[in-house]
């Protein structure tokens, strides 16, 4: 056989776990990054014995490869993969690679525009809950590969983007999981939705009829796709509005605001009132979940116990305190209009909306209708304030024009009553004033501890 070289391209959390476990498959391997490589990842590396440079792509070391694995923040267009692909050098995602290596451990993914971090992470705690021996990666927790290299796991709970989607060739999902699919990094896709929604469903690539596929069947689009295509898995749709029943199992949320899930003979009913994450989105999330847990054999009463106990994760939706009577909640991972959509949809008091950052170019107008009905002022916060001032101009009795968080936040106390929300939900990359929306959100629930909270 010919001897067999990896070359991973980037050394982050997807790139260093791949060089791990190539190196430990005993394949001559090499890392290289055009960046930097994170301290924590270097001294990995070390201790592995992998080989890297950083700062540069040496092409005599990587076009050497017998195979490639690529990060799913490098682009197809770079110039080292357009070299490599020029070539016929196979050039692979880290879920392509580490699926080689899993044994028998089975997968459940998760994708869709938005919503995958709240139900991957509902996913694992169910799952850890019930004591299977579970793995949390993908885009959050550990790399899927150095999880594959170092651990012995039953089930990966992997969060996937239509990034790592696309890198796919045999990699299979026993349990896969659609939540939504709306427009997003259209940038990456050549400004072709269809290019978009075309990686999206590859989620069901390679599934077969042993395989479950958890969809929303309120999505039109996704409803559009199905149609299309011949999906082979067991199908297990969720849904509020469309009547879709599925002979291997569904969720259903009724209008008192109760759901059913049941998978074959298991069978869960959740009160969402009784549950500590709130609004139709999170009902949403909490439906896919739990159609993921019991596909996958978790005894009923588990899953229930499990949901009911679920926190809201930081940025989404998180409660960061109530002062003079007001509350005070930040969304600051609401980057794009839907998901500030569903933040509005879920709110049950007068609200205060602080919004704005780095504009997506995205019409606003799919809030209006929920602005009218909830919103008597929006705060901009941001550096260039006139797209959100001039959209929303007569929708929302006021608008406030800030640049700064510290503004932002006076002026929200300010236009706040007694029994209103303000609510961070910018619909925004938060770039202009912020290094992240982590930071973002942070600052937010800093100052109402430090300025309404601290001060009683
Ligand atoms: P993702 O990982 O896909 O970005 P998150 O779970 O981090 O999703 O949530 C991102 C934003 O979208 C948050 O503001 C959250 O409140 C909102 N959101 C969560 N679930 C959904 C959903 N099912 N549909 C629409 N918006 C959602």
């Amino acid at each position: 056989m010919r001897h067999k070289r990896v070359v991973v391209l980037g050394g982050g959390i997807s790139g260093y776990g791949s060089a791990i476990l190539a190196k430990k498959q005993g394949f001559d391997t090499f890392l290289s990054d055009a960046g930097t490589i994170a301290p924590r990842y270097r001294e990995r590396l070390d201790e592995w014995g992998v080989e890297y440079e950083e700062g540069r792509h040496t092409m005599e070391l990587i076009l050497s490869a017998t195979e490639v694995i690529k990060s799913p923040g490098i682009p197809d267009k770079a110039p080292v993969v357009v070299a490599l692909r020029e070539r016929g050098i196979p050039v692979i995602s880290e879920m392509e690679f580490a699926c080689r290596y899993m044994g028998k451990a089975k997968t459940i993914c998760i994708t869709g525009s938005n919503g995958k971090t709240s139900t991957t992470s509902l996913i694992y705690k169910i799952m850890r809950d019930s004591g299977a021996r579970v793995s949390l990666g993908g885009n959050i927790g550990e790399s899927f590969a150095y999880s594959v290299a170092t651990g012995e796991y039953d089930w990966y709970v992997l969060e996937l983007s239509s990034f790592q989607l696309d890198g796919m060739i045999r990699f299979k999902a026993d349990i896969a999981v659609l939540l939504n699919i709306t427009p997003d990094h259209l940038d990456r896709y050549d400004y072709c939705f269809q290019n978009y929604v075309d990686s999206k469903m590859r989620i069901t690539q390679n599934q077969n009829s042993q395989d479950y596929f958890i969809y929303s069947a309120d999505d039109t689009t996704i409803c559009a796709e199905l149609s299309k295509r011949n999906v082979r898995s067991r199908e297990l749709p969720f849904m509020a509005h469309a009547a879709v029943a599925s002979a291997a199992g569904d969720a259903y949320l009724d209008d008192d605001g109760h759901f059913t899930a049941s998978v074959g003979a298991s069978i869960i009913e959740i009160d969402c009132d009784k549950m500590k994450i709130k609004g139709l989105h999170n009902a949403y999330n909490a439906m896919a979940a739990a159609l993921a847990a019991l596909a996958a054999g978790v005894e009923p009463s588990c899953v229930e116990r499990s949901i009911y106990e679920f926190s809201p994760i930081e940025h989404r939706l998180e409660p960061a305190g109530v002062a003079n009577g007001v509350t005070y909640i930040n969304d600051s991972k609401a980057t794009n209009v839907d998901s500030v959509w569903y933040a509005l949809q879920s709110m049950t008091s007068p609200t205060v909306l602080i919004m704005g950052g780095t504009d997506k170019g995205s019409s606003y107008e799919p809030l209006f209708d929920l602005v009218r009905e909830k919103v008597h002022t929006i705060v901009c916060m941001g550096l260039d304030n006139k797209r959100i001032i001039d959209s929303f101009e007569g929708v929302v009795p006021t608008i406030i024009s800030t640049s700064s968080l510290d503004e932002a936040m006076r002026a929200s106390v300010a236009a706040a009553r007694e029994g209103d929300t303000v609510l961070l939900s910018p619909a925004c990359a938060s770039f202009d004033l912020f290094r992240n929306y982590e930071e973002r959100g942070r600052l937010f629930k800093a100052w109402v501890k430090d300025n309404l909270l601290d001060t009683k």
